[in-house]
């Protein structure tokens, strides 16, 4: 434990109210002591803990993250949210492992309500653990601003993995070797293919499908205007490019390259051509 002068870690607890808080909170009423600096947040259910909190809490400066649910089929809820949590902490781990973060400053474990005890000796146990590892960063050799630059860059990918792992992330598998779920060459690869997706400004005819069945409102649209990606806003889903009519054919996967710059603002407005040009159009400087 801490004593004056040591480095105190910032550590945070995302805790299920049915059995974990049931231990933490016997734990306190049988007085038994772990360090005040982890800090405990309720929630119903250690499934409803997602990748985009965790990378939120390193991205604020933890420097170590507990995820508590209740013991593997005692989960109060039908389908069972703590295999969720399962799977989802281990890719967590795969992700962190990705972009240098050290995975053991984020641990799960299962804890009753009746394990008072055993809920002060894992707190103590894993503050131990983030004392020796040092603050976020320092033992991956990471500058603050660097750190989090890589956190930010794979906290805007996780709608797109969670779409890539969805099968994974539901399995419930009580024989299931969890940690063994995601490999570090599987996410690897994930993500150098993650695509980004582009509007051919050339292609594009302003119909708005696409806009109108974009699930994160990330296509900048208007009428008779080239329509663009808000590429911080994209899911990458694909859904514009499998909506796209073929005859436009204006959205465009990319893989592995930049995407062009936005066509300005000031360029976007469409100029449909006569009669003889009949379906033909190209964006002008407005
Ligand atoms: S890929 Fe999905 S989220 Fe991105 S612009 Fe297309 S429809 Fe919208
Ligand atoms: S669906 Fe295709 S043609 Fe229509 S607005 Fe979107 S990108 Fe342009």
């Amino acid at each position: 434990m801490s004593s004056e002068g040591q480095f105190k870690p910032k550590m945070l607890g995302i805790i299920c109210n049915w059995c974990c808080y049931g231990g933490a909170d016997l734990c306190g009423v049988s007085r038994f002591q772990y360090p005040t600096y982890i800090r405990l947040i309720r929630v119903m259910c250690s499934g409803r803990v997602d990748l985009k909190h965790i990378l939120l809490a390193f991205a604020n400066g933890v420097d170590g993250m507990f995820v508590g649910g209740c013991h593997i089929n005692d989960c109060h809820y039908n389908p069972e949210g703590n295999y969720d949590a399962m799977s989802m902490v281990n890719l967590c781990k795969k992700l962190l492992e990705h972009i240098g973060i050290n995975p053991k400053r984020l641990r799960l474990e299962w804890v009753s309500a009746g394990e008072g005890i055993r809920f002060a000796n894992i707190m103590n146990e894993f503050a131990r653990e983030i004392e020796e590892l040092g603050p976020l960063g320092k033992s991956e050799g990471l500058e603050t601003a660097e750190l989090n630059a890589r956190i930010d860059k794979m906290a805007k990918l996780v709608p797109y993995i969670k779409l890539e792992k969805m099968e994974k992330l539901a399995l419930h598998d009580i024989n299931g070797d969890y940690t063994k779920l995601y490999t570090s060459e599987e996410i690897d690869g994930l993500i150098r293919e993650a695509p980004s997706y582009w509007i051919d400004p050339d292609r594009c005819q302003a119909c708005m499908t696409c806009a109108r069945r974009c699930p994160a409102d990330a296509v900048i649209s208007a009428k008779n205007q080239v329509h663009v990606i808000d590429q911080d806003k994209c899911i990458r889903c694909g859904t514009c490019l499998a909506a796209c009519p073929e005859r436009f054919g204006a959205v465009t996967k990319i893989v592995g390259e930049p995407v062009p710059p936005p066509l300005p603002e000031e360029k976007r407005a469409i100029v449909r051509k006569g009669k003889e040009g009949a379906g033909e159009s190209s964006p002008v400087a407005g």
